[in-house]
């Protein structure tokens, strides 16, 4: 009882200091909803995520986009709008229809990207960015030739999908198809997107990506030499493998 008045009053200091009116067990109950808490603790990572393709120059300025899944809910960055500037209140947030039911800033133009990777997958997070190597990488062949096992982390080859305009529904079908079985893809002429079950696994697969880019434009780049490659077989074994990869549990 002292434990349920003390998570209401919780509830309610975080609703005034959001400003959020109402009653936010409402919100919490209504369908689909992960609940206020949880959706500020998200927003508050989703956040910390899009500064960080800042700050590991994986982005410049205001490219690049990050959400999350709580729920039925997918929280945003919002179009254009430096991360550094971003506080609690400006939450944006969309159904799966991509309906607007958070926030008032409108969100990332890549809403139909986004929305496409949690209708398909069972992604809770997604991470765009333009980073350069990739995205160097994007505009050489339609596949990363597989020179590192890190492929396997990915699900297999990274295939790269036909350029397309930005923010458009047909960049999201291009980038789909060369989704299918793999949890990232590069974005022809344009950057990288990748999935995951965290924002924490998202990004990092992101990083990996990016790093297996630059890997392949510095070993390409001998004169007179050129990358051995990694076999089906090896790569499915190494994929195998990163599967039971670090601590028990
Ligand atoms: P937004 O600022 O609308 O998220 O756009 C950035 C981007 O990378 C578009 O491809
Ligand atoms: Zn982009």
């Amino acid at each position: 009882m002292a434990e349920q008045r003390w998570e209401e009053r919780e509830e309610r200091e975080e609703r005034e200091a959001r400003g959020v009116p109402g009653d936010a067990r409402e919100v919490r109950e209504s369908p689909g909803s992960g609940g206020v808490a949880e959706e500020a603790r998200a927003w508050e990572e989703l956040v910390a995520t899009a500064r960080r393709t800042v700050s590991e120059g994986l982005v410049v300025g205001t490219s690049g986009n990050v959400s999350v899944r709580v729920g039925d809910t997918v929280l945003l960055t919002p179009s254009g709008v430096p991360y550094d500037r971003l506080t609690p209140d400006d939450l944006t947030g969309v159904d799966l229809d991509g309906r607007q039911v958070r926030g008032t800033l409108v969100p990332t133009s890549e809403l139909p990207m986004h929305l496409a990777v949690y209708r398909v997958t069972d992604a809770r997070a997604v991470v765009h960015t333009h980073a350069v190597h990739a995205t160097a990488v994007s505009t050489l062949v339609p596949e990363l030739p597989v020179i590192h096992y890190m492929a396997g982390a990915l699900g297999g080859p990274v295939r790269v999908a036909p350029y397309a305009t930005y923010g458009t529904d047909e960049l999201a079908e291009n980038m789909l198809r060369a989704l299918a079985d793999r949890s990232g893809c590069l974005l022809q002429n344009h950057g990288t997107i990748t999935y995951g079950t965290t924002l924490a696994q998202a990004y990092d697969r992101t990083a990996q990506l990016e790093w297996m880019c630059r890997l392949w434009l510095t070993a390409s780049s001998v004169p007179g030499l050129s990358p051995s490659l990694l076999s089906e077989e090896q790569l499915q074994e190494a994929a195998e493998r990163l599967r039971g990869y670090g601590q028990r549990g």
